[in-house]
């Protein structure tokens, strides 16, 4: 859960692959970390059949149980997940944020960060080779990123470097 008055090491917007690689990164190595998910579906990953060209999954891996792993990997490390508590009350309700999400010909909705980091003309969100966005301290991987492949190895491997980035980052600089 998450109250108003914790300040956060990290937060990734993002339960996908991309998010939940980055997720246990940071939690491993103790950056207090929260991990903000829209509904039940863990990234596009979940809605598909079969997902093919996945390392260590030769004959393919079907895409909820491929999303099941990668929520365990990130409770294993004790990642937080998406939970609010109002201080006063003690109630739990969840955050309410706008869906990032990018499917296959539809464009990113990543517009409330409009006006906050770089963008390409379809609303992807621009990143250096270490992830960097255009604000300091921000980083972004996975499929909202600009020049994405669209591909769940891709979006891990971004996470990673991210969360690397991340930590980096911290440590730098507070
Ligand atoms: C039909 C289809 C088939 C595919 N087949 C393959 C394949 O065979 N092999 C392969 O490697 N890849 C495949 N992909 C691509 C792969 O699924 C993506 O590359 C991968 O899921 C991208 O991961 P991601 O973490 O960047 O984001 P996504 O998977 O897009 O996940 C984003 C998640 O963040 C959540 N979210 C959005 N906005 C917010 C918010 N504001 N706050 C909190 N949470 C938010 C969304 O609900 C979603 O769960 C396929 C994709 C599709 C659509």
């Amino acid at each position: 859960m998450i109250s108003e008055d914790i300040l956060y090491d990290c937060i990734i917007v993002d339960n996908g692959p991309a998010g939940l690689t980055a997720g246990p990164y940071c939690a491993r190595v103790k950056m207090n970390t929260l991990l903000l998910e829209k509904g039940t579906i863990k990234g596009q990953i979940a809605i598909i059949d079969l997902v093919e060209n996945y390392p260590g999954f030769p004959g393919g891996i079907s895409g909820k149980e491929s999303s099941l792993r990668f929520k365990e990997l990130a409770e294993r490390f004790g990642l937080k997940i998406y939970r609010k508590k109002d201080t006063q009350t003690g109630e739990l309700s969840t955050l309410e944020v706008e869906d990032i999400s990018t499917y296959i010909d539809l464009e990113p909705a990543t517009g409330f960060l409009k006006g906050f980091v770089k963008m390409d003309d379809k609303g992807y969100i621009i990143t250096n080779e270490r992830m960097g966005t255009s604000v300091e301290g921000v980083f972004a991987c996975g499929s909202c990123r600009s020049g994405s492949t669209g591909q769940a190895a891709v979006a891990v491997g971004k996470g990673c470097i991210a969360a690397l980035e991340a930590e980096k980052y911290l440590q730098e600089n507070f």
